[in-house]
């Protein structure tokens, strides 16, 4: 790493790989703060984040906060419509392009009415995957060109309210997951007397690389077989239906990390569309899904937490590979649909936290004098932190250190040397261990476990905020989201972290992280000042974090800024509205407490104190709101 003293942006660039995942929307400013450019095609508006930051305090919302941008929302949409509709055009394609959201990767109101609002040039519709959702998107897609799709498993309810849809002009299309859905649907269709858009959903044979590869294949939860196909047409054929049936439908996984399975999988469902076409159903959708990934750690590569593709080689491949098979065998273009969600979503919110503490793995040690009649384990080990400075052998002073270490904690526990006497043979291995891995740097060479040395020494940042809540996959399925602050970029981080949270949980944590030489299990951060707050931002947190965490501890959902972008205004922004999250009395309640009866059941407590004479009546007033008042409160640490 690059000096102190001439440490610049540049430099904190390579550290933290901003440009590889912010897509152009996030960038890092010459004055050190990390800056937001929402849309990509106006770059006069760059807004600065640490105005964020202060503008949350300022109006007097705790931390930790999302901050929405809803402009990248608008930017993501415009995005992947126009791609779709460029490469439709430049290919000569003869059909159109008619995405869908589907809201299950954030179901935030205010995140698919900007969806609905943005996509409206484009008639871009909305997918929902259950009963909840399906009641949601009847409300927010009133615009009669758009698609509403319906996946997921359904009862007879859910085939009402997709026939009701209908009968108020509404393109939906109920997407058959298994046959049994097919005679339901057909039975509801004709007590109501509605005519149904129907889709069937493949099974696939390709399976899509990545965590989800098992959406695609023979052991798939949805979908129909090729023969269960073949069926569900000629029963509806038999049914006078035939014409109901209008959409194929695939979605092989999500985060799909290899190009090769999106073409292969556009080959087959193009077969199987070419197919039917000829068997005499005249299909006008092919809907191939969601799966369109985000490069969360920016290597562009095959990894889980990446991609191999950008959105432009994704859409290129669908459209050339559907006009190329349907060319060939001499069926019309079919209309695409798309299903993608964490694309049009992940990059427009992220969870802004502070640090509250630093945990040092070693402690800060005690004074190591000698004393008079020590054990000689304390002597050697003092010996070994005066000659390091003069010595050229560190891998022997490594060796002989570890060895006094494990020789050490052995006399302790056969009660040969004392606590105290322990606690400073620690203080003085970890002051060698630090004098060695400083003299490495430098090094060309580091043998592997003095390179693990790194990570002993490193710190953990406490940060306010859950890893249940707020990142939950990173928990779950060692997803990597982008950590990095907020300023100070023009100086160097100093301190090797790994963050932990405030839950009572030791997987609480992200050990993660993004670097120069791909994934490292500490992040470079700057040390803290006493007297100035440090901001930390998770990044790329908009799609399905956002909506999937759980209360674990009884943490419950962050206060939220939603902001939009404003040429004319000094800071190019402004806070359009602040939602606030749970309070500690919601939290309880879905946990069938009674937040009202616990106040009085410890005002009784109190009062009863106060009639002994034990608390003075003021005194019990005030704890008796103090409680009150905690109830309301955030779930989170208050600074
Ligand atoms: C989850 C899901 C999607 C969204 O996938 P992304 O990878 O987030 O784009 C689309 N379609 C179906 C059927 C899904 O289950």
């Amino acid at each position: 790493m690059p000096k102190t003293e001439n440490w610049t942006v540049e430099d904190s660039e390579n550290v933290y790989r901003v440009k590889r995942w912010g897509a152009g929307y996030f960038e890092i400013g010459q004055n050190g703060n990390l800056h937001v450019t929402p849309d990509p095609s106006n770059k006069d508006i760059r807004i600065d984040f640490k105005a964020v930051v202060e503008e949350i305090k300022q109006e007097g919302i705790q931390f930790p906060v999302v901050v929405r941008f809803h402009d990248i929302l608008r930017s993501q949409v415009a995005l992947l419509n126009q791609t779709f509709q460029q490469t439709v055009k430049e290919a000569e394609y003869q059909g159109e392009y008619m995405g869908v959201y589907p809201i299950k990767v954030n179901q935030m109101r205010e995140v698919v009415e900007e969806i609905v609002d943005a996509g409206a040039p484009f008639n871009y519709g909305l997918e929902a995957g259950s009963k909840a959702e399906l009641l949601a998107v009847m409300a927010l897609n009133t615009n009669a060109e758009s698609l509403t799709i319906l996946n997921g498993y359904k009862d007879h309810e859910f085939m009402q309210l997709a026939l009701l849809s209908r009968k108020l002009g509404r393109k939906t299309i109920v997407v058959i997951e298994k046959f049994s859905e097919l005679v339901l649907l057909v039975k509801t269709a004709k007590e109501l007397n509605i005519e149904p858009l129907i889709g069937v959903r493949s099974k696939m044979t390709v399976k899509g690389r990545g965590k989800w590869e098992g959406s695609g294949g023979d052991r798939a939860k949805f979908g129909l077989t090729n023969s269960e196909i073949i069926n569900a047409a000629r029963y509806l054929k038999e049914h006078g239906m035939a014409d109901c049936l209008t959409l194929l439908h695939f979605h092989i996984g999500s985060q799909l990390t290899d190009i090769r399975a999106v073409k292969e999988s556009i080959t087959e469902g193009a077969m199987i569309y070419s197919e039917l076409y000829r068997m005499g159903f005249k299909l006008k959708y092919v809907d191939v899904g969601g799966g369109l990934g985000i490069d969360y750690d920016g290597s562009q590569s095959t990894n889980d937490s990446s991609r191999n593709y950008n959105m432009q080689e994704y859409v290129a491949d669908i459209v050339y590979g559907m006009k190329q098979v349907c060319d060939l065998e001499d069926v019309p273009h079919p209309t695409l649909v798309s299903e993608s969600g964490r694309a049009i979503t992940a990059h427009h919110s992220c969870v802004v936290t502070e640090v509250v503490g630093a945990i040092k793995s070693h402690g800060a040690g005690i004074a190591t004098d000698p004393a008079e009649d020590e054990h000689v384990l304390v002597s050697d080990m003092r010996e070994l932190s005066e000659i390091i400075d003069r010595q050229d052998n560190l891998q022997e002073i490594f060796n002989d250190a570890s060895q006094f270490k494990e020789q050490a904690s052995n006399a302790f526990k056969l009660r040969v040397i004392s606590l105290e006497e322990l606690a400073k043979i620690e203080t003085l291995y970890w002051q060698i261990m630090e004098k060695v891995q400083f003299r490495l740097k430098d090094a060309e060479f580091v043998p592997e476990e003095m390179q693990e040395l790194d990570f002993a020494l490193s710190s953990q940042y406490l940060c306010n905020f859950s890893v249940f809540q707020s990142a939950a996959d990173t928990w779950a399925i060692d997803q990597i989201l982008p950590v990095m602050p907020l300023t100070r970029m023009n100086e160097k981080p100093t301190i090797n972290c790994s963050l932990v949270d405030i839950t009572c949980d030791s997987d609480g944590k992200l050990d993660q992280f993004i670097s120069e030489h791909g994934i490292s299990n500490f992040v470079p951060m700057h040390n803290l000042k006493s007297d100035e707050d440090y901001y930390l931002g998770l990044f790329l947190t908009g799609a399905y974090q956002d909506v999937m965490g759980d209360m674990h501890n009884l943490f419950g959902r962050l206060n939220e800024v939603h902001i939009f972008s404003h040429d004319d205004d000094p800071q190019d922004f402004y806070i359009e509205e602040m939602v606030n999250g749970s309070s500690v009395a919601d939290v309880l309640s879905i946990m069938q407490y009674n937040p009202s009866s616990m106040a009085k059941s410890v005002k009784k407590l109190i009062d009863g104190h106060v009639a002994q004479g034990q608390i003075k009546p003021r005194e019990g007033v005030k704890w008796t709101d103090f409680y009150e008042n905690c109830l309301k409160g955030y779930t989170y640490l208050k600074n």
